[in-house]
Parts: structure tokens; sequence; C-alpha cells
């Protein structure tokens, strides 16, 4: 079987950018479409731990993320009045350790994508309209009328991929909606917040305001429980606004002029919190990453970092099969899998705390909260709540993979033979 080059990846925004970096490492040809018509600003912080911060430093991205870094110092929950009922230093709202990182979805997808650019194909406003596998390699007809052939395609376009329904069918198959929904956007900071989230719940939702270092601007960031999932399009903004709106009609706090700065919005996300569930993340020459495989919703905290540990893992399994896609597909998802499935699992557990139902279970966290920072248990509820997150943060065992000797060059990896010994090498050490 000829070794796979040209590698089509539907979707920029995470995963999609950080494979095409990765593979291009390794001497494969990526080329990268995204729907939208430039590169998607907004999007919430997103924490970077465990396994995801050696990824960072593997590819070379640390400093970069480091530089923006949220720089988080704490948290406040207020009443509806705005009186202050407590506050929570940033690690114990995070669970973080020394080491772990927090950046904002978009500026991570503006790293990776200028890390990129200068060597990757990007192909901005297309998308794929159907796709063809032979077997040798995959005709792909696109949304703007062009025809071109890949060797693979990897699906990185998200909970709601086009890829994944192209080829593996409908969403609802594979989708879990656990009960919520989520929305952010970009907004003016007039509660003056500097490095702070200030939360406000009520039943069956939860409001945050924050800003982080550096932002001019605040986010404003709206949680609420919905059983049934609601009737709208993904892609249908203005129902999305509207939907929202309703959600939190007649509620108290700074909860109507937030609101109204939804309509100005131009990053507005609103999304169900839902789980993607596959059975497999392959079929032929065609395989998902990232959301579009195994969305663990924002719940779990840690769909960026799989994300970034998938495209690692899966530009690595290509290179050290020496583009052999069946051998890299199957070692991807055997890699992968028990540790997205762990993340997946406490997301479960998790959406059910992000947002308590009653007036009491509010009263009783409001308690917590305000005499947690004085009780002499603070550190061993804190480690618990760490030990969880960061048992999860390192589920998946990390190998090394060695970059191609010409980096730069397009000559797969794997086209110079010794594929043995560098998948030897390959298999060789879990940090994790
Ligand atoms: C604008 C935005 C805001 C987000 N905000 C949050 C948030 O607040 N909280 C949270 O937990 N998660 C958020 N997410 C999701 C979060 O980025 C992912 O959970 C995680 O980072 C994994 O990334 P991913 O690259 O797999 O998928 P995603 O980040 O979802 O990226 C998928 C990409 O594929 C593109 N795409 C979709 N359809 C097509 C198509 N047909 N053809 C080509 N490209 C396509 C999308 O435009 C997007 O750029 C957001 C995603 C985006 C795009």
């Amino acid at each position: 079987m000829r070794a796979a080059r040209t590698v089509l990846i539907s979707g920029a925004s995470v995963a999609g950018p950080a494979l095409a970096l990765q593979l291009k490492r390794h001497g494969f040809a990526p080329t990268v479409v995204e729907r939208a018509p430039e590169l998607r600003a907004g999007g919430y912080k997103v924490d970077i731990r465990g396994t995801a911060i050696e990824v960072c430093r593997r590819l070379g991205l640390l400093d970069a993320v480091r530089a923006h870094s949220t720089d988080m110092a704490g948290g406040s929950y207020v009443d509806d009045t705005g009186r202050t009922i407590g506050e929570l230093p940033a690690d114990i709202f995070g669970g973080r350790v020394e080491g772990d990182d927090e950046v904002m979805r978009g500026d991570l997808a503006r790293i990776l994508y200028e890390r990129t650019r200068d060597e990757v194909e990007y192909v901005f406003g297309d998308s794929i309209a159907s796709l063809d596998d032979d077997g040798d390699g995959v005709d792909v007809v696109f949304a703007s009328g062009a025809r071109r052939r890949f060797d693979l395609v990897v699906g990185a376009d998200g909970m709601h991929s086009n890829t994944r329904r192209l080829v593996f069918g409908d969403e609802r198959r594979f989708k879990r909606h656990l009960g919520a929904y989520i929305s952010i956007y970009t907004a003016p900071n007039h509660l003056g917040l500097t490095r702070w989230e200030t939360y406000h719940a009520l039943p069956g939702k939860l409001v945050c305001v924050y800003s982080s270092a550096g932002e001019s601007s605040a986010k404003n960031l709206f949680v609420f429980r919905s059983p049934e999932e609601l009737a709208y399009h993904h892609r249908d903004v203005a129902a999305q606004k509207r939907l929202l709106g309703e959600a939190f009609a007649g509620d108290g706090w700074e909860i109507p002029r937030l609101l109204g700065h939804a309509a100005d919005a131009d990053d507005f996300y609103f999304d169900s919190i839902s789980l993607i569930e596959m059975d497999r993340w392959s079929r032929g020459r065609v395989v998902l990453l990232g959301d579009a495989a195994h969305c663990a919703s924002p719940a779990s905290g840690q769909g960026t970092g799989l994300a970034l540990t998938g495209a690692y893992v899966l530009a690595g399994e290509l290179a050290a099969a020496g583009g052999d896609h069946r051998r890299a597909f199957a070692e991807y998802e055997r890699v992968m899998r028990p540790g997205v499935e762990l993340n997946q699992r406490m997301a479960e557990g998790f959406v059910k705390e992000m947002v308590v139902d009653t007036r009491w279970k509010i009263a009783l966290r409001m308690f917590m909260v305000r005499t947690l920072p004085r009780t002499p248990w603070k550190n061993l509820i804190a480690k618990k709540i760490r030990d969880d997150i960061q048992k999860a943060a390192n589920a998946i065992p990390l190998k090394e993979y060695e970059a191609h000797e010409a980096y730069g060059s397009h000559e797969p990896y794997g086209v110079r033979g010794a594929y043995g010994a560098r998948e030897a090498h390959a298999t060789g050490r879990a940090s994790a």
C-alpha cells in the first residue's frame, strides 16, 4: 500500500491546526479547510493541564500559551443585590496544580494558526460537500465546487462535525445531551473586573462574568438546565440569542444588562452540553479528531486538552506507521479511548455540579463558599477536587514520536524506510 502523504483536515479551531502542525513536522502535506470565512474568534477560557501541557511543550507552543495565560486571581459568588457571598482563589476554582494553564480558546486557535499558516495550506470559507473513498484515496468535492483527491481526510470540525455526518451518519446517533446549555460572548466590562470571575446562581441556572489578564472587555457566560433538547439549528445564531433571552427572562442581578450585550456580540457561542460517543473514530481513509470524535462537553474542562493530545497522537501514529493509515488509526484509538472515556464520565458528574436545581442546594453551596476558606479541611477538599481533575488530565499515556529529519520537506516520514526502528521507539515510553 502506498504511504499516505496528503491529508485534508476539516476544521481550523484547535484540533485541526494542531494536527496540521504535527503532520507537517512528520513530513506529510496537510490542507486545512474551514467553513468560516476567517479564523473564528471567541469562546471560553480553556484549561491546558496534565498531558496537554506536555503536548504543548513538545509542539513548541508552551511559551506562547503561557504568554496568553488568563492568569485569573479567583472568583466570587454574589447574591441578587450584587453583595459578595464568598470568594475562592483560582486554584480551588480550577483544581489546578503548578504548571497547569488556562487560555482563551480564541487565543489558542490563533497561536496554532499563526504557527502553521506559512507552511500549511488553509482554505477558508469552504466545506466538504461529498467524499468518495475508493480504497486508494479520497475524492473530495467542496461546497465551492472545487474537486481534489487526498490520501486521507480528518474531520476536526467539532461537535456538529460535517465529516462525521457524511461518513458515519446523522449526529443524533452519536450525541448524548447532558441536560444543559451554555452560551458565552464578549461584552463591555461594566462590572470593572480584572482577572476575576463573578458568579450568580439561580435554580437550574448559572451566570458568570469574567475578565482575564490583558482583556479590557469581559465575557458573559450563561449555563441553564434543559432536560429536553431545544429545537434550533446549530448555525442559527438569531434563534440561539432568542432562546438564551427566554431562558433568563425575568431574572435579577445584572442579568438583563448582560443579556442586552448579546445583540451586538459578534462572537456569540451557544451550544448544548453534550457528549459525542462513537464505537469507532475511523472508516477507511477518514478519521475523526477532537470534539468531532469524542466531544467531552464544556463540563469536562478537557475538550481542548483532548483535542491537542489527539492531534499529537494521530500525527505521531501516522508517522510511526510510515503512513499506513490502518495501523495508525487503530493505534490512535487504542491510545486515546480510555482517557477520553474517563473524561466523558467526569463531565456527566460535573454538569450536575455546575448548575444546581433548587434554592436550598444553592443555599448549601453558598454556605460552603462562605465557610470553605476558613475551614480546617479546606486543603483536603481542594486536594480531592484537584486529584480527580488531575487523574483525568493525565489519563492518556504520551509516547514520543520522532519528528521527520527534514522538517519542512514534503516527503512523508515513512517513505525513508526504517519504520520498524522508529515504531519501536514510538511505542516505547509513556510519560503519564
Ligand atoms: C467559536 C467557538 C467557540 C467555542 N466556545 C466554547 C466555549 O465557550 N466553551 C467550550 O467548552 N467549548 C467551546 N468551543 C469548543 C471548543 O473549542 C472545543 O471543545 C475544543 O477546543 C475542541 O476543539 P475542536 O477543534 O475539536 O472543535 P471546535 O473548537 O468545535 O472546532 C471545530 C471547527 O470546525 C469548523 N467547522 C465546522 N463545520 C465545518 C465544515 N463543514 N467545514 C469546515 N470547517 C467546519 C468550525 O467552524 C470550527 O472552527 C468553541 C468552539 C468554537 C469554534
